[in-house]
């Protein structure tokens, strides 16, 4: 038996399998991943709220369940959650002082599901404010650090759930993608992260930032632990009516190691100047690694992706200034003094929003302002829709397109926070996956001179995820990348 220091390091398949052999308990791999969170997260500020005494109460009811037999694979499996989710009795502050002491009295929908499987929650983890950013700096809490070299950030949105899971202090984590912040901080940490096709995965419960592009999705230490958190995760839902209807395959059984036959696009339009060379180098390895295990590559063209970003933060914004409407002093948390309800509005945003929160909303609020909609905003919609195309026509010729997560591996804390317009810069490979509603999987595929973690995307059709994750699968098996835990 593993001494139970080591537990956290576990997958969740390893583990689901021992903790049915009772070979140690959910609570000592609870406890293990606790002990690691005190251990490491002061240097990493990963998470905004430890949950113990409920991550304990929640394994020792996981224990008994065990015992009986029968349970779900997630029972027992200790996990992170992005501070984004509506969990019942534990506050959710969308790393905002304008929700700092919000207390949610309901599950989102997919925490639920989390909890009739029996999963451990061991605590809320940091983003950036309202999911706004690509590094976690945005924070109110302060920056999540990356694990494998404190001085860089972890990335984001969901930076806290990626540094979690890099650096075990759970098996596993969720985040949300809106333009990327599943798959970028996946990619600067070294773990598995997959943003699924728009509509697979209920958002009821889940902190809304652009309703057209955002959607839930899981972080792990392998493509296997996605597909089996994805299979609880995604499935319709009647508290949401933008969720999909269509039966959820059992993805773990898609991960054959099967790749022969299989024909790999690679976009020319993402192999830019100005990225990091051993980025590119890593990720062209990899494809020959395809091509001989039997797959086939081709160059493809995907001739609107220069106006991913602009479109993106047309759309994005614009949605956002209207989510972000509800936060009015009156019906969540901050509330400020004031003589009169417009007093109190201003007063209570002006104090709980960040600067980015607020340039987002003054842009999307001057993208639909009357006499600009048309230039902008139904401008924009256009491009999406010419996004949207150059996909369809590729995938006429292939079946998934492989392409880099991030221009570069993880950068310097406070590098980019001067510039926001570099800052955007860092999702200019994912953000048009969200614009077209794809399915976009991120995991590791080398490390720089620096010893940073490479990452590597590939992304399909409209619910295509079984054969993603099985491509995905096959390249983790094959043994081409050899991953390097981080010391900490
Ligand atoms: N970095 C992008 C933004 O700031 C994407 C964030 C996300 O996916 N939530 O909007």
């Amino acid at each position: 038996m593993a001494p139970s220091s080591e537990l956290n390091r576990l997958t969740i398949s390893d583990a689901a399998d021992r903790l049915r052999r009772r070979e140690f308990s959910a609570l000592e791999l609870t406890r293990a991943c606790l002990e690691r969170i005190g251990a490491v997260d002061p240097k990493l500020n990963a998470f905004i709220t430890v949950t113990e005494e409920e991550a304990i109460a929640q394994a020792e009811a996981a224990d008994r369940a065990l015992k009986a037999g029968g349970a779900a694979t997630l029972c027992g499996i200790p996990l992170g959650i992005k501070d984004i989710y509506c969990t019942a009795g534990v506050r959710t502050t969308c790393a905002s002082k304008i929700l700092e002491n919000f207390v949610p009295p309901f599950d989102a929908t997919v925490i639920a599901k989390l909890r009739r499987e029996g999963a451990v929650l061991v605590g809320k983890t940091n983003m950036d404010e309202f999911a706004m950013g690509s590094s976690t700096e945005n924070s109110a809490f302060g920056p999540t650090t990356n694990p494998h070299d404190l001085t860089r950030v972890a990335g984001g949105s969901s930076g806290g759930s990626a540094a979690a899971v890099a650096a075990d202090e759970c098996l596993g984590a969720l985040g949300t993608d809106t333009g990327g912040s599943i798959r970028e901080p996946a990619a600067f940490c070294g773990v598995v992260g997959i943003k699924p096709t728009y509509s697979r995965v209920s958002r009821y419960g889940v902190v809304a930032y652009a309703s057209s592009l955002d959607q839930v999705g899981p972080f792990s230490k392998s493509v296997r632990d996605a597909a089996i958190l994805l299979r609880t995760l995604a499935g319709a839902d009647p508290q949401d009516s933008t969720c999909s209807a269509r039966p959820v395959p059992d993805y773990e059984r898609a991960l054959t190691g099967d790749v022969r036959g299989l024909s790999i696009g690679v976009p020319k339009e993402f192999f830019v100047e100005g990225m990091q060379p051993e980025v590119e180098k890593a990720v062209r390895a990899m494809l020959m690694q395809y091509e001989s295990m039997g797959a086939t590559t081709m160059e493809i063209s995907l001739p609107h992706s220069s106006y991913a970003i602009a479109c993106y933060y047309i759309v994005a914004t614009a949605e956002a200034s209207a989510n972000l409407a509800r936060y009015d002093g009156v019906r969540y948390g901050l509330r400020e003094r004031a003589e009169d309800n417009i007093e109190l509005n201003e007063k209570t945003r002006e104090r709980g929003f960040g600067a980015e929160v607020k340039r987002r909303i003054m842009l999307g609020t001057f993208a639909l302002s009357a006499g600009y909609y048309d230039a902008y905003y139904l401008k924009a919609m256009k491009v999406r829709t010419l996004i949207r195309r150059d996909f369809e026509r590729a995938f006429e010729n292939c079946d998934v397109i492989v392409t880099p997560v991030a221009p570069t591996t993880a950068f310097r804390l406070g590098e980019k926070m001067s510039d926001p317009l570099t800052m955007y810069l860092s999702d200019i490979f994912t953000i048009s996956v969200n614009l077209a509603g794809l399915p976009g999987l991120s995991m590791p595929c080398g490390y720089d001179a620096n010893d940073l973690p490479i990452g590597m995307q590939i992304i399909g059709p409209p619910f295509s995820e079984e054969m993603v994750l099985r491509t995905g699968d096959a390249l983790e098996r094959s043994g081409a990348v050899t991953l390097r835990r981080p010391a900490l």
